[in-house]
């Protein structure tokens, strides 16, 4: 066994305030929450939170300390005037243990932090932030193949540790993103339809629940609520302090980068029709950018393949033989090194949005014809942007039947998802036009896809989500939530109903 702990935040005496505060929430979640309060007696909220305070052995923040600004800074600006009252900087599961008894006996609402980036915002609140971001550890079992992460570890952590061992898990490609978020969620990226969701690769999970209390959840112990751990969702049913996953071996593979600027009818419909025949080592995401300025519209695959560059050009060369890329690039090369090359970093504060809606089959050529007459009318300019992704789904996603986890999305060939981007210090009501486009083109989509989306790709503006998310495993995930929350104490917009 080998262990390693990543980094952590500045530790800080904590300080309870009193004091009255008014928090505007916005974005999404527009309103306006009063919270803490002018007077000190015992049972007020300020005397309440020094009682937290108390009881912690990581520091609490309250607005005004010392570190708050950075603890509570959005990963999407369009949130960022959701400030939390509080944010406790939990050392361990016990931490989070006393985080949840207090704000279930002080009414106060709290949510789990780890990478925070909820498309939603989900992970921000008026209340307490249970922060897991300092108690951030991965430990390697070599002969055992797992990986147990405890806290907020990311993408770009899990890298550092794993790569000594040449060992990986279901990974996605943005340093930042978290394992736990992404992994309730389901959780997928450029392995998937080699190794399946990352939520299939977990073993165990521990979890506080409403009570308070800490327990295992794996397949002989709390099956229910781990059951419903793997795709039910970020949020739910408790705060999971660890998780434990399989690894996979890893060694050389290949990537390419195509780029067409025309034919992009062409393009579209040959991948749509290839998508089932592609293998399942094999793992793309098209791209439909939209024209800028004095650069045309272009399509772009991006791909990773467990095998060999030559191979991963036999693979595309329907494509190119149909339609000439601008500009290609295919590269042999180690595990690590590919990841690098994929990476989704994300670049300076920004705010987005983004939609998905899964398609059952190879859209239809008046399917893609009509995305390609919404990207026509992309309303940005300067440094917004616009995207529309197929991510191509299959393999070892679709292979697990959809009951046997939460996640029920079984049977996609691909993954539509459509999204904008703007400058952090750009108004919303500026992005108005943005925001449109993406509701806009999501709506076209729709008579061309199915009615279900990506949990993880969370959508405010969804309203259907429930069926949407979880279709057929609603029910049970409700059953889930009332045996371990019943008093629905883990609430937000698109929290399972109890
Ligand atoms: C740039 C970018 C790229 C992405 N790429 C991919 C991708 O390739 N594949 C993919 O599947 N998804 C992808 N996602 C979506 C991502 O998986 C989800 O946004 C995920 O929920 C993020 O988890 P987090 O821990 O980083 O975020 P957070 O915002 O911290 O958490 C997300 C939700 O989970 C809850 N939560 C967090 N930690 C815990 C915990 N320990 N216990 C219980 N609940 C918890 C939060 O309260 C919140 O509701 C991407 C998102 C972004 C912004």
């Amino acid at each position: 066994m080998n262990g390693l702990t990543v980094g952590g935040l500045t530790r800080r005496q904590a300080l309870g305030r009193g004091g009255r505060l008014l928090v505007a929430a916005a974005g999404a979640q527009a309103g306006a929450t009063w919270v803490g309060s002018a007077t000190s007696s015992a049972n007020s909220p300020g005397a309440s939170w020094r009682v937290l305070a108390r009881s912690l052995q990581g520091p609490l923040l309250r607005p005004g300390d010392a570190g708050f600004r950075a603890a509570s800074a959005a990963e999407n600006d369009l949130y960022a005037s959701v400030v939390p009252a509080g944010i406790a900087l939990c050392e361990g599961p016990r931490d989070v243990q006393a985080c949840v008894r207090w704000a279930r006996d002080n009414g106060v609402p709290l949510v789990a932090r780890s990478g925070g980036h909820s498309f939603g915002g989900y992970s921000r609140t008026t209340g307490l932030q249970v922060d897991l971001r300092r108690m951030k550890s991965a430990i390697v079992d070599r002969d055992a193949g797992t990986l147990r992460v405890s806290g907020t570890v990311r993408f770009a952590d899990l890298d550092r540790v794993l790569k000594p061992y040449n060992l990986f898990i279901p990974a996605g490609q943005c340093p930042s993103v978290a394992v736990n978020g992404f992994t309730l969620g389901g959780g997928f990226g450029f392995y998937s339809r080699a190794h399946g969701l990352a939520g299939d690769q977990l073993k165990r999970t521990d979890v506080v629940l409403a009570s308070g209390q800490k327990v295992t959840a794996d397949p002989s112990r709390h099956s229910d609520l781990f059951w419903a751990c793997r795709g039910g969702g970020g949020g739910n049913f408790g705060i999971n302090t660890s998780m434990t996953f399989s690894l996979f071996p890893v060694g050389d593979v290949s990537v390419c980068t195509c780029v067409w600027s025309s034919k992009p009818e062409d393009v579209l419909n040959e991948f749509q029709q290839l998508f089932k025949h592609f293998p399942d080592t094999f793992s793309l995401i098209v791209r439909i950018t939209p024209a800028t300025g004095s650069s045309p519209m272009t399509v772009t695959a991006l791909g990773h393949y467990f095998g060999p560059s030559r191979e991963l050009r036999d693979i595309l060369s329907p494509v190119l033989s149909l339609a000439p890329a601008s500009q290609q690039e295919f590269l042999d090369l180690s595990f690590w090194k590919a990841r690098d090359y994929l990476a989704d970093t994300n670049g300076p504060p920004h705010s987005y949005v983004e939609r998905s809606r899964y398609v059952a089959g190879p859209m239809s050529s008046a399917g893609i014809a009509t995305l390609l007459d919404q990207t026509r009318r992309w309303p940005g300019a300067g440094a917004t942007a616009g995207r529309l992704d197929f991510w191509l789904w299959g393999g070892a996603m679709i292979k697990p039947s959809p009951r046997s986890t939460a996640f029920v999305h079984r049977s996609a060939r691909s993954l539509f998802a459509v999204g904008a981007t703007w400058p952090a210090a750009m108004a919303t009501r500026r992005a108005r036009p943005l925001i449109n486009w993406v509701n806009d083109t999501w709506a076209a989509v729709g008579p061309h896809a199915t009615p279900y989306a990506y949990q993880n790709f969370i959508d405010p503006a969804l309203r259907d989500w429930k069926r949407a998310y979880y279709g057929a495993n609603l029910s049970r995930l409700s059953r889930v939530k009332r045996a371990y929350d019943p008093d629905d104490l883990f609430n937000f917009a698109q929290s399972i109903p109890t």
